[in-house]
């Protein structure tokens, strides 16, 4: 049987399950919870925002937003009360194989350079972290020359729907796998974005973050990795749970490749009907509340900037001491 198939089976079998869920919680709900959404007066701010990124202009003209610089972030940050974040360089964009770009590995370099000297302007407030494209032949080059700049050594982001990366391809699994390797080996922790390219039409969803879990987290068992958006890519859909499912079932029997997990919630609230939010909350105390670390994500396309982001999180049904624990949890590489 093909994957293809497999997946759709899957898919198709998870929203089922999905939905009668949705609807036991839903009535679940009505029946007994008077929770009320959560204010910023009620709590904090977080004292991190783990899933920043900036546009450099090059960057900016070619995906077509407005740019985003250091100053930038910080009057944003400064206007949600957030003192600190962790800014995710987007050299991989430069990369994606949808686009033909000269000098690619040029442009890649330029990026990362670029997103380094500008939180080199705020270093007690910003932390960058290196990224390029895993799949392409530069990788471990670009991996190596990060390791030389003291503002991108901190860490790596990847993004696999951007590199068009299919798990089913060994190929790619072996090059995903040298990335976590060399990781490990230099103690630099991982952001990554699981989930495949939705354009390209990529299988995701249970099958997929088992062959991660299974095939390429092992092979860095001594460094934090940090799941963007909740194994999705904003928002939260059955994909979504799908493949979030394998770290709760994972977390739930105390597997021990779950020691350095941590989970980003950034933008997965966006436009959640409440049986969505009841089941992102519900996900959330599954894994750990302590696991759990805030994101905004950068204020463009949909996304909204820190402080109206924050407050849309504090919509889920969590309890303001959720929100607390989840506000003032700092990943270590942010310590
Ligand atoms: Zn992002």
């Amino acid at each position: 049987m093909s994957s293809g198939l497999n997946f759709h089976t899957d898919s198709l079998m998870h929203r089922i399950a999905l939905s009668s869920l949705v609807a036991a919680i839903v009535i679940g709900c009505a029946q007994s919870s008077r929770q009320v959404a959560s204010t910023p007066e009620q709590v904090r701010a977080p004292l991190v925002d783990h899933h920043q990124h900036f546009f450099s202009t090059p960057l900016a003209t070619l995906v077509n937003v407005q740019p985003i610089d250091a100053d930038r972030l910080i009057a944003m940050l400064d206007s949600a009360g957030i003192r600190r974040a962790l800014v995710l360089a987007l050299g991989y964009s430069w990369g994606n194989p949808r686009r033909t770009v000269e000098n690619e590995y040029e442009k890649v370099k330029a990026e990362n350079d670029w997103v380094a000297a500008q939180v080199a302007r705020y270093p007690d407030r910003l932390r960058a972290f290196c990224s390029f494209n895993p799949l392409k032949d530069y990788a471990l080059d670009e991996f190596a020359r990060c390791g030389t700049i003291p503002q991108l050594r901190g860490g790596l982001k990847l993004h696999i729907g951007n590199a068009a990366m299919n798990y089913h391809d060994a190929q790619h699994r072996e090059r995903l796998r040298a990335v976590f390797r060399a990781a490990n080996e230099r103690r630099i922790p991982i952001v990554i974005h699981m989930r495949a390219s939705i354009s390209q039409g990529m299988p995701y969803g249970r099958e997929e973050a088992r062959i991660f879990f299974d095939s390429i987290l092992p092979v860095a068992p001594d460094i934090p990795v940090q799941i963007a958006h909740l194994a999705g890519s904003g928002g939260y859909d059955a994909v979504t749970d799908s493949a979030l499912s394998v770290f709760v079932d994972a977390i739930g029997r105390q597997d021990p490749r779950t020691r350095q997990l941590w989970f980003d919630v950034t933008t997965v609230g966006r436009n959640a009907t409440p049986a969505e939010a009841q089941l992102i909350a519900t996900r959330i105390r599954q894994l750990g509340v302590q696991r759990v670390l805030y994101g905004s994500d950068a204020a463009t396309g949909g996304n909204l900037p820190p402080r109206e982001s924050w407050a849309e999180f504090l919509k889920l049904p969590l309890t303001p001491a959720d929100f607390q624990t989840i506000a003032t949890n700092v990943a270590p590489y942010m310590r």
